[in-house]
């Protein structure tokens, strides 16, 4: 019987593989970290050919440890950390340069001088994306202008382009699957996500030649099979999806305005739009949620950059504690944050806010307050700016969003997920599988091979527990008005250069 799935994740910081069983059921995961490469301040950087390495042994892994019996897998999903780039030669598989990482802002002022050339509008009305060095366009870029004979050999075809979930897939196909799926490709900044292709006029913008590009799949499908992998050879690759766009199915957000939320190290809230492709007025990104046969579902995504990050800073900048979940502890010790506001904005302000000279600050100290007001105002502001991308996306899409689905290492914070709760006046909703991400895929994967339908998984997909909102409203309204001033307070604060 072949009852189980098992799920790639390929992270900005490990690699996962993950097995479910045929009732959704967390069976087993194995985890291998890779190196992060700083070459230059603000360059992030890996070594593609070591994510593969590990890619192999985390499938080992995983499958070594829960006694997998032949045949006992249905199918193999993947989820990746989108935008990363990674360029190869078609012949001998290898690299031509390490895969440059989303965070990476080589690009930046390229992009800069687009913007300043008037194309913002061209390119966001082709991949509801804002020109930003994030996405992977300008980075194929880069590659090809800066890495000597790159060019040239993109323009003979022989090279290829792909981030993770490509390049893991040619690899366990010894190069016969060159694919991505639409999520993957609605991030790159040349994918049309209305036409759903790859877009001419963007392709020569950015000059990028077309055969460097993987074909565009649905996100479950059977697209191939795995070649190079002695314990998974003629198992289905069957699913492939964004890491956030994976977490949304994952999440079973399937109807118009269902929203997840996922509190990493940022918080990724997004919200799914149906078959309409919302333009956000507010600088939110409109993406692809999936594609499941001809079925398009559109997405709006926005982001906070400081989420548990917070936290990390608490425990090894400011040394409150020694582990994350100690914050709870701490600031469980008072009744309230004492007056104390915290406005996180160490990278500036995002939405909706988009004010980079904005630096962190908090106001309302008094003689009283202590290291638990302190973390308290912390954990509360990483509410605060959910719920401001929160209002966004119901200002935006004319949703009310009733229930936020949240996943992520943070949200075992029960202080921080009911403080959410009271605070957007909705019900917060935390599932019963962490790994949401790997779940998602697992799904798309599984509805690919006939091992589930639309309406097993609906039954499938568990809460762990329900927060709802419990604090006055008149309480509610004080924070949100002190959150707002002292946010105005925060703006500005460096000095800008031109
Ligand atoms: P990522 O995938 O971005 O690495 P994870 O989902 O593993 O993130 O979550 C880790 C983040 O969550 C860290 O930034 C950490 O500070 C924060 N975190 C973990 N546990 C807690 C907790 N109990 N309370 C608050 N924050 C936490």
């Amino acid at each position: 019987m072949c009852e189980y799935i098992l799920s790639i994740d390929q992270s900005t910081t490990s690699t996962k593989a993950v097995l479910f069983n045929s009732n959704g059921d967390f069976i087993n995961q194995s985890t291998e970290e890779h190196k992060q490469y700083f070459p230059n301040p603000g360059w992030v950087e890996h070594d593609a050919e070591e994510i593969y390495r590990k890619t192999k042994l985390v499938i080992s892994g995983v499958i070594k440890k829960s006694e997998i019996k032949e045949g006992g897998i249905a199918a193999v999903g993947i989820t990746n950390q989108r935008e990363t780039t990674v360029i190869w030669d078609r012949k001998t598989g290898k690299p031509v340069f390490h895969a440059i990482v989303w965070q990476d802002r080589r690009t930046s002022d390229y992009c800069s001088e687009l913007i300043k050339k008037g194309l913002e509008d061209t390119v966001t009305k082709k991949t509801g994306l804002l020109i930003d060095a994030y996405f992977s366009a300008t980075k194929i870029k880069w590659i090809l202008d800066n890495v000597e004979g790159v060019r040239e050999r993109a323009e003979k075809g022989e090279l290829a382009f792909g981030n993770t979930d490509s390049w893991v897939i040619w690899n366990l196909t010894n190069g016969k699957l060159h694919i991505t799926d639409v999520t993957n490709a609605s991030r790159t900044m040349l994918f049309n996500i209305h036409e759903l292709n790859w877009d001419h006029e963007l392709l020569e913008i950015f000059k990028i030649p077309e055969s460097l590009l993987p074909d565009v799949k649905a996100s479950s499908d059977i697209y191939g099979e795995v070649t190079d992998i002695e314990e998974l050879k003629g198992v289905s690759i069957a699913g492939i999806a964004g890491d956030q766009q994976a977490a949304l199915f994952g999440q079973m957000c399937t109807r118009e305005g269902m929203t997840k939320c996922t509190y990493g190290t940022g918080c990724f809230m997004v919200m799914n739009t149906g078959n309409k492709a919302i333009e956000s007025k507010n600088k939110l990104l409109t993406t692809i949620g999936w594609k499941i046969g001809d079925e398009v579902v559109y997405a709006l995504e926005g982001s906070v950059f400081m989420g548990g990050a917070i936290i990390q800073w608490l425990r090894d900048g400011m040394e409150f504690f020694k582990q994350a979940p100690e914050s709870e502890t701490l600031a469980n010790q008072v009744e309230d944050n004492g007056g104390v506001v915290f406005v996180p904005s160490l990278a500036g302000l995002g939405a909706p806010y988009w004010d980079p000279y904005a630096r962190g600050s908090v106001f309302g100290i008094t003689r009283g307050t202590t290291k638990a007001h302190f973390t308290r105002a912390a954990l509360e502001s990483i509410c605060f700016q959910v719920n401001d991308v929160l209002e966004t996306m119901k200002l935006d899409s004319g949703e009310k969003i009733p229930e936020l689905r949240v996943d992520g290492g943070a949200t075992a914070n029960n202080l921080m997920v009911q403080f959410q709760a009271n605070i957007s006046g909705t019900q917060v909703v935390r599932s019963a599988v962490a790994e949401s991400t790997a779940l998602g895929v697992a799904f798309l994967a599984g509805l690919a091979v006939g091992l589930w339908k639309m309406d097993d998984l609906q039954k499938i997909w568990q809460s762990d527990q329900i927060f709802t909102p419990e604090m006055e409203r008149e309480k509610v309204d004080i924070h949100k008005a002190q959150w707002k001033k002292a946010v105005e307070r925060s703006k500005n604060w460096i000095d800008k250069k031109d």
